[in-house]
């Protein structure tokens, strides 16, 4: 069973601050830093996956480092996507069918569920 990643509620430093983080590719990119909120934690936030990984106490990127590619960033990556399609399968089926007004009056009617989000499709009358 795969650790859970640790998953830290933070806000974006104010006013800004970034650090530079060099990717396989050789090239750098430049991330906001975030605090988790009530402590003093400073995060960056995974470029693949959106998870806060921490800095270490001088800013360096060495917990991302190790992080961004790996396993636990591949499993949260494509959660991310999945989690992205299912909202956007969702508003595109909430914006084909519109609920009627009147939702205990006599009628057919259909339930879908598309990866377990709940789409609900009234039908009537009868
Ligand atoms: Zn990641």
């Amino acid at each position: 069973m795969p650790k859970a990643p640790v998953r830290y509620n933070a806000v974006r430093l104010e006013p800004e601050e970034t650090v530079l983080f060099r990717i396989d590719d050789g090239s750098r990119i430049s991330l906001p830093i975030f605090r988790e909120v009530g402590s003093s934690k400073e995060l960056v936030c995974c470029d693949l996956c959106a998870l806060f990984i921490s800095l270490t106490h001088t800013r360096h990127t060495s917990y991302l480092q190790n992080h961004r590619g790996q396993d636990q960033c591949n499993r949260e990556a494509t959660r991310l996507r999945r989690e992205t399609i299912n909202q956007e399968t969702a508003a595109s089926f909430r914006a084909l069918f519109t609920e009627p007004a009147q939702m205990d009056a006599p009628g057919v009617y259909y339930v879908f569920y598309i990866s377990r989000i709940l789409i609900k499709y009234y039908y009537f009358p009868l």
